[in-house]
């Protein structure tokens, strides 16, 4: 019997892992990429001499042992084109936050620093202060599970142990952010909890990052983003995946209930065994599936569910080394600048790449600016009907801030040699994803507890993958969904499987 024939719709990451772990066990596949590169939101791209990164802040699974390292392994993510290995960098400093007083906090990666630090702000918060830091120990111990099959039963009792201590932990992870802040009586404190997470969302947004860092467990890998998607893709291509790129699918056909193939935007179509989308949900669920099989789960995320914003992301060529800034923080700025979306921005954050030097020139550095908009149809609209107001608007933004930079940091804009502006329309216009939210629904308390799901009742041979089939979304969700899925299939078609590449 020939293999099976598996159509994935879109090369991110979600649906690179899927074609991976498919080919090597035996199934013939075709990814479908309506861009012309590999990777969706992680992503980077060239002007003047500097590559402008846009997703990798943090990568769950950077530590070798760890269950999420061994997947990033298995997909070949650190293995460089050249031989060599992606270095990963983990920082001592997570992020400095901007206060309204002008003043700021330093959320230190190691927790003894970070709980001094705290102290020094709040004292009056010390036995709040002291519990988030029990909590991110056992957090970064859960995220810090060593993966073995090779434990004693003594090691086994004492992981089963630890591990209810940390699931307890990490259910009380899921209050919203608003309420958390209500336990501390200092105002700095409470200032930068909420300028770092949105009051509805789950402490949780807050604590998985900072939690790994003092593991080191989640760090940034050198190269950017879209060379990470490049050595995934590349063992895709290695193993036989065939990709279509800079066509996107239409319509999923189907027969009788059956997904039976895709109908391409220039009318030609693909027959296959079983399809999986791996791109926007909205897109899949209401246009390619043509709103015929909506479950209802998926009905009530789209109505009521609070989204990851999308981005203006403007990125800037910096003509010098920018090691006095740090690498990342949340300036605050006391004259707002108001977007025309309507959107008014006191805080954005702030990458100063000068530990990458694969972005920048030598002596040189790049450096983004990331602001957040739930506005994200609003940019699509403006850019499509009034052209040069878009261009106008970005090219004012970007003035903005940098205006506001100089004033922060000094020395600034006269190093500024070259400004990149993308927003939600570039996001939209490249990966597809709903009103250009950079990761899904987001992390609540109940968007958390729902499990919406990847196999559609009443539909055969089709699944949903990727960061709208897991609140919270993220590049290993993506990652571990691609290997979940192969799995399942496997399973279903009674092939033993395997990770392993042969
Ligand atoms: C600025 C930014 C920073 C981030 N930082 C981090 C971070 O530090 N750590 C982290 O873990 N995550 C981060 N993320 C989130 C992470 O990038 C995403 O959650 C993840 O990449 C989603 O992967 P995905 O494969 O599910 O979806 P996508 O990346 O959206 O991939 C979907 C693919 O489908 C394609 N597609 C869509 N429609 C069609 C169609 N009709 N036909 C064919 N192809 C189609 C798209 O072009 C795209 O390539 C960040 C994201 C952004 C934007």
């Amino acid at each position: 019997m020939s293999e099976k024939h598996v159509v994935v719709i879109g090369a991110g990451i979600a649906g690179l892992s899927a074609a991976s772990y498919l080919l090597r066990n035996g199934y013939r596949v075709t990814i479908v990429e309506q861009h012309t590169a590999p990777g969706g939101l992680c992503t980077s791209w060239n002007r003047n001499g500097y590559t402008i990164d846009y997703c990798v802040h943090w990568l769950m699974g950077s530590k070798a042992g760890t269950a999420m390292h061994s997947i990033w392994e298995e997909l070949g993510a650190f293995n460089n084109k050249d031989g060599s290995r992606v270095p990963i960098v983990h920082f001592d400093e997570f992020s400095t936050i901007g206060l309204s007083d002008g003043s700021s906090i330093c959320l230190y990666s190691d927790l003894e620093a970070l709980k001094k630090e705290l102290l020094r702000v709040g004292p009056e918060d010390k036995k709040e202060i002291e519990k988030l830091c029990i909590t991110l120990k056992q957090l970064g111990a859960l995220t810090n599970n060593v993966r073995s099959s090779h434990v004693s039963f003594t090691e086994y009792l004492a992981n089963g142990c630890s591990l209810v201590g940390q699931m307890i932990a990490m259910m009380r992870q899921l209050i919203p952010m608003g309420t958390y802040v209500q336990r501390f009586k200092n105002p700095s404190i409470r200032e930068m909890l909420l300028a770092e997470i949105p009051s509805d969302w789950s402490l949780i947004a807050f604590t998985m990052g900072l939690a790994q860092q003092h593991v080191k467990a989640a760090g940034y890998t050198i190269g950017g983003s879209l060379n990470m998607a490049m050595n995934i893709a590349r063992v895709v291509e290695q193993l036989g995946g065939i990709f279509r790129y800079g066509t996107a699918v239409k319509t999923i056909r189907i027969r009788e209930s059956s997904a039976t193939g895709v109908v391409l935007s220039d009318d030609t179509e693909i027959d296959a065994d079983f399809v999986i989308s791996a791109a926007d949900g909205h897109q899949t669920l209401y246009s390619m599936l043509e709103g015929k099989f909506i479950p209802r789960k998926f009905q009530k995320a789209f109505t009521d569910y609070p989204l990851f914003p999308s981005t203006i992301h403007i990125a800037l060529g910096m003509d010098r080394n920018c090691s006095d800034i740090p690498h990342g923080f949340t300036p605050y700025f006391p004259d707002p600048i108001q977007l025309a979306d309507g959107t008014i921005v006191d805080r954005c954050l702030v990458n100063a790449y000068h530990y990458d030097p694969t972005l920048a020139p030598e002596g040189k550095t790049l450096l983004t600016v990331l602001i957040n908009t739930w506005e994200g149809l609003f940019w699509s609209r403006m850019a499509n009907e009034r052209p040069h107001e878009y261009t106008t608007e970005k090219k004012r933004i970007a003035e903005e801030v940098i205006g506001r930079l100089e004033h922060i940091l000094g020395n600034f804009s006269q190093h500024v040699e070259m400004i990149d502006v993308s927003t939600p329309h570039s996001v939209i216009r490249y990966t597809g994803n709903w009103q250009g939210s950079f990761e899904g629904f987001a992390p609540t308390n109940v968007t958390l507890k729902t499990r919406l799901p990847k196999i559609i009742p009443n539909l055969h041979n089709f699944a949903m993958i990727g960061q709208w089939t897991a609140p919270g979304g993220g590049l290993p969700t993506a990652a571990k969904d691609g290997r979940d899925i192969a799995k399942h299939m496997c399973k279903s078609d009674g092939k033993v499987w395997t990770a392993v590449l042969r």
